[in-house]
């Protein structure tokens, strides 16, 4: 049969061969690294074949959903944790305990970080977040305090005031971290709040008084992580994502593409590589319902007039998750002034851009990493790049995380977002 005849056919091919060359193998760190914190960051750069292919501009993509914890967030946990120690917030093995009001990835990170450094975690999140992420939480033993948002008590009746509460919500889940931290412990981070904000050559003394570790074995100390107003986390790119980006790819970027969650990658990132290169363009992607694409267009965080009236969606359920501000926070707050250009990217888009590249490129994304490269194409075709520009962006997590909301398309089809990847290759 045919099949034999294959294979005969490959048995002689094979014998033919005294040796097989070995392929050239190359690692992503030849040194054995230190435990699940030793794999965050160093993340490959990646070439988007299709859409470089179609657009004559170099796209990559930095890989960050190789991250242990499944996204760009383990950078800014660990970094977070470690500061925190260094200036005596933290001690492992004694207690400590962490808090955070998040959406879902860096409580994942820092869930990840804790069971490695002997802290417990409490994560406080909205009540809608795609299910897969409380799950990731509690197999990471996080204790998972769900919150129903005021503003999503029923979407029919979504008025200009509900939206206005929707504009603080991350506003009211750090407010709920907050008390919690303080609750847990008087020793809580905000016992001095600005410390982290100061650099740590700044910092002399966090307590005034000596404590022996003895001392600390009998305080619960609860650590409010904060990653909104947290200078840490522009840190973890400033010091980590900008370099590696400006050494993968020699320095030769035209465009860095980012969006914002609570601000941290574009300000690290936009600010280190500004500081290389003045000329580099620093871009936002920005989902519906965020108010970041109109602060930098016209100067203004919300724009009242469109979101009344019209079908616009904020933030909390939008099906792109993670990316969208609607307040200014300390970390956006940094990168202001360097963002040099803004677009909206729409539910459709985003979901076409992730299919497409399912099917041309055999990447599985979530929904900001195709909120990212959407953006990347509309740059490229509004700049009229050609050949020998390269920009940048985040793969800030997987498809995994999405699949009851982004990744489902029976979900979409009933919130009418159309699945169609068409909306990309009009473009190319
Ligand atoms: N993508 C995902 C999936 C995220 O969870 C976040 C963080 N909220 C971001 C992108 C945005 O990153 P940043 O907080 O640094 O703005």
């Amino acid at each position: 049969t045919s099949l034999a005849l294959f294979f005969r056919a490959r048995r002689e091919r094979l014998a033919t061969h005294d040796h097989f060359e070995p392929r050239p193998i190359e690692l992503r760190s030849d040194e054995v690294l230190s435990g699940v914190t030793g794999l965050i960051g160093n993340t490959p750069l990646i070439r988007i074949n299709s859409l470089s292919d179609a657009l004559g501009v170099e796209i990559l993509g930095k890989a960050e959903f190789l991250n242990p914890g499944g996204s760009v967030k383990d950078r800014v946990a660990l970094r977070m944790i470690d500061d925190a120690e260094t200036v005596g917030l933290l001690h492992p093995h004694t207690g400590s305990r962490i808090f955070e009001g998040t959406v879902g990835s860096t409580g994942i990170s820092i869930a990840t970080i804790a069971r490695a450094r002997g802290y417990d975690v409490t994560i406080i999140m909205p009540d809608d977040v795609a299910e897969e992420k409380v799950k990731a939480l509690h197999a990471l033993g996080a204790d998972v305090e769900r919150v129903r948002p005021t503003s999503i008590v029923d979407k029919k009746q979504v008025s200009s005031f509900f939206l206005l509460i929707c504009r603080h919500l991350h506003f009211f889940f750090s407010n709920v971290a907050r008390q919690r931290a303080i609750d847990f412990g008087k020793h809580s981070s905000f016992d001095k709040p600005h410390v982290l904000q100061a650099p740590p050559s700044m910092i002399v003394s966090t307590t005034g008084d000596e404590e022996k570790p003895e001392d600390l074995m009998d305080k619960p100390r609860g650590f409010f992580a904060d990653q909104f107003e947290n200078r840490s986390n522009h840190d973890a790119h400033y010091d980590g994502t900008g370099p590696e980006i400006w050494r993968q790819t020699s320095g030769s970027v035209n465009a860095f593409v980012s969006g914002a969650g609570t601000g941290g990658t574009v300000a690290g990132t936009g600010r280190f590589l500004k500081s290389m290169n003045e000329d580099i363009i620093v871009v936002i992607s920005d989902p519906e319902g965020s108010g970041l694409y109109n602060k930098i267009k016209h100067g203004v965080m919300f724009d009242y007039k469109e979101s009344e009236g019209t079908k616009r969606r904020h933030q909390v359920d939008t099906v792109v998750e993670g990316i969208g501000i609607n307040r200014l926070t300390d970390n956006i707050s940094l990168a202001l002034p360097i963002i040099d250009d803004a677009f909206r990217i729409t539910d459709a888009e985003a979901v076409a851009m992730s299919r497409y590249l399912v099917q041309h490129d055999g990447l599985f994304l979530g929904s900001s990493s195709a909120c990212n490269l959407f953006a990347c194409i509309k740059l490229a075709r509004k700049m009229g790049w050609q050949k020998g520009q390269t920009i940048v962006t985040i793969l800030c997590d997987s498809g995994n995380r999405h699949y009851s909301k982004f990744w489902n398309d029976e979900y979409l089809k009933k919130t009418g977002i159309p699945v169609n990847p068409g909306l990309v290759t009009e473009l190319l």
